[in-house]
């Protein structure tokens, strides 16, 4: 079939982001990626497959969507900009696994949207999301009660380092450990910013973050240890002794023993724990 009865998704983009006159908001990070070839590299990375029932956030032109609603079983795109609706329209057209819904992610019940449109099956996220709301929205996805099966999301190279980063370095932080709580994390592919339409003033990296069947820790209260977990960094400087008493209202005396009990000297900072010396805290802290 010629390209023109069956349009690539990249020209189908190209002629409708024209047509209809779509100017980029800045505000909304919105940096396209419209080339098919690299798309389907990223996809082919990701292993997004026919049995795959995909959640993705922050459709765009809607290249990446085409792209994922012809490789797996269905997708639910969430999309914050109404001015996107008609370009989807089009973009998307004749896809019937596809659904799009204009709301802001961030405000989303995630087991109400996902519900809806999977039925309270497993779910994967493919996301391309502005930079700015990187690290809410995997703390959101990873920390969710209905948490997806994997996260793949493009992200600045400097947040993939900080995302892959160890205990005892200095880009150790709550978003890593809890992160490294809810999955195995990887770099799939350096993305440069010609890539992007237009193009963002860093590079990028598209990452795969697997969650466990069998978490490394496990902790006797998970809502607890990831308080526990943003408490520790709250206050860099801070022995976690002193961040205990001001998250958590604890006395010193609680919160030395607590310590105590973990098997940890008492003047030890919680940037400088493991996800294991974490948890040994977590559970001590509830005695
Ligand atoms: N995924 C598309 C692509 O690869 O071309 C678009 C990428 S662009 C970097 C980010 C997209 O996320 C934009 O379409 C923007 O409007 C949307 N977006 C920004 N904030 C959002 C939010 N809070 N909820 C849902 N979508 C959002």
């Amino acid at each position: 079939m010629s390209e023109y009865s069956n349009p690539s998704a990249e020209l189908r983009a190209r002629v409708a982001l024209e047509k209809y006159r779509f100017k980029n908001t800045h505000s909304l990070g919105q940096n396209f990626l419209l080339s098919e070839s690299l798309i389907s590299l990223l996809l082919d990375d990701a292993e997004i497959s026919p049995e795959d029932s995909v959640l993705e956030i922050g459709p765009g032109a809607g290249v990446m969507t085409r792209l994922l609603g012809e490789r797996a079983k269905r997708v639910l795109a969430v999309e914050v900009d109404r001015g996107l609706e008609p370009v989807l329209a089009d973009v998307l057209e004749g896809l019937s696994n596809v659904r799009v819904v204009f709301q802001d992610v961030m405000k989303a019940d995630l087991r109400v949207l996902t519900g809806e449109s999977f039925g309270g099956e497993g779910y994967r996220v493919v996301a391309n999301l502005p930079y700015y709301i990187t690290a809410d929205i995997l703390l959101k996805l990873a920390g969710s009660d209905c948490p997806p099966e994997s996260i793949c999301i493009m992200v600045q190279k400097e947040a993939a380092e900080r995302v892959m980063s160890r205990p005892g370095t200095k880009q150790w932080c709550a978003l890593a450990a809890e992160l490294q709580y809810y999955g195995r994390a990887q770099v799939l592919t350096d993305v440069a910013p010609e890539a992007f339409d237009p193009p963002p003033h860093v590079m990028s990296q598209f990452i795969r973050i697997d969650r466990w069947d069998v978490p490394p820790v496990q902790p006797a209260d998970p809502a607890l240890f990831r308080r526990l977990i943003r408490a520790a960094f709250a206050m860099r400087r801070k022995t976690l002794v002193n961040n205990l008493k001001a998250s958590f209202g604890m006395s010193q005396e609680n919160a030395r023993q607590a310590m105590i009990e973990a098997g940890l000297d008492e003047r030890v900072r919680g940037e400088a724990l493991t996800l294991e010396e974490l948890s040994r805290v977590c559970d001590a802290m509830r005695s």
